[in-house]
């Protein structure tokens, strides 16, 4: 498809954008009838599209470790049983990319959302509910490219992609006068950009606005998962600690194309003497691990629930 006609279907594409007002989209119902109405029609016309089966390792970049994908996800399998849901966790830095520096020795970033992904791992599975799988886009100290984040979302069929980092005062501010978390969404321009780029790559017109709609439903599920960690990191950490929830200011590009609800979440001030020191430490990270596992169960049962998933116990019977 050539770069005219694309956007001249998308031009046409009736989408409201993405992202302009939180509160507008919280206000709103969703998903949109809109978008049940394009998703019913283009399924037919995409047929397998949003269909995740598989299971292979699957190959981040050349020399770099693989991830083992789950067996199958997105509901039921072809046996009929409830597949568990999976979750993509990503522990920013890694390898030679430290992160931020804590004040203590040896304290880094990329230690630190390792340590915490792991807990948020083994929690999750200790967690009342249905089955969740966890897949974590960087198992090891060793550095992921960007895109190898994302499709590690991407290619495991991930409900939910939360990237994991802790902060750092910029250059010429004070360390130790900042704290808090912070947790960003992508903003709308980045969302429309995706979504041209998804349509432009499409093989024809049914494909091209199947795919635009795929990034713009990810992003609008991408603010409430925003919201349930703001409001259960808020609920863990106390509303002081809170520093809202931004589409700009951080480096977001592990956001794009992963083709599902995306946040990027700071957890901290590493560099804050205090705050550092209990990100630092075991029993520190513990209430931040627990609210994101009450916030990833919190965020599941509310897509499903929208979706009108149901996760049945066994294999339906023949009427
Ligand atoms: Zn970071």
């Amino acid at each position: 498809m050539n770069v005219s006609r694309g956007a001249s279907l998308l031009k046409n594409l009736s989408h409201r954008r993405q992202g302009s007002a939180l509160d507008a989209f919280v206000s709103s119902p969703w998903p949109s009838a809109r978008h049940l109405v394009l998703a019913a029609s283009l399924v037919v016309l995409a047929p397998g599209r949003g269909v995740h089966a598989t299971a292979a390792p699957v190959p981040l970049v050349t020399g770099e470790p693989s991830i083992v994908a789950p067996l199958a996800v997105a509901g039921v399998g072809l046996s009929g049983r409830a597949l568990p849901t999976v979750v993509a966790l990503d522990p920013g830095h890694g390898g030679t990319n430290l992160g931020a520096s804590g004040s203590g020795r040896g304290v880094f970033e990329k230690k630190v959302t390792l340590a915490l992904a792991d807990r948020i791992r083994v929690l999750l599975g200790e967690s009342q509910g249905p089955e969740i799988s966890v897949v974590l886009c960087r198992e090891s100290d060793v550095m992921v490219p960007i895109r190898a984040r994302a499709r590690c979302a991407q290619d495991s069929g991930a409900r939910l992609f939360i990237s994991l980092h802790t902060n750092a005062v910029p250059a010429g501010v004070r360390p130790g006068s900042q704290h808090g978390f912070e947790v960003f969404v992508l903003g709308p321009r980045e969302v429309e950009d995706d979504a041209t780029l998804a349509a432009l790559g499409s093989d024809d017109d049914a494909a091209a606005v199947w795919a635009a709609h795929e990034v713009r439903a990810a992003a609008e599920k991408s603010i409430l998962l925003g919201r349930v960690i703001n409001d259960a990191l808020t609920q863990a950490l106390g509303p002081a600690a809170r520093r809202g929830i931004k589409q700009a200011g951080a480096a977001l590009d592990v956001l794009r194309g992963t083709g599902t609800a995306s946040a990027l979440v700071e957890v901290g001030f590493l560099d804050h003497p205090e705050e550092g020191m209990r990100l630092a430490s075991v029993e520190g990270r513990e209430p931040i691990a627990r609210a994101l596992v009450a916030a990833i169960r919190s965020f599941v049962q509310r897509d499903e629930d929208r979706e009108g998933l149901t996760r049945a116990s066994s294999p339906p019977t023949a009427p």
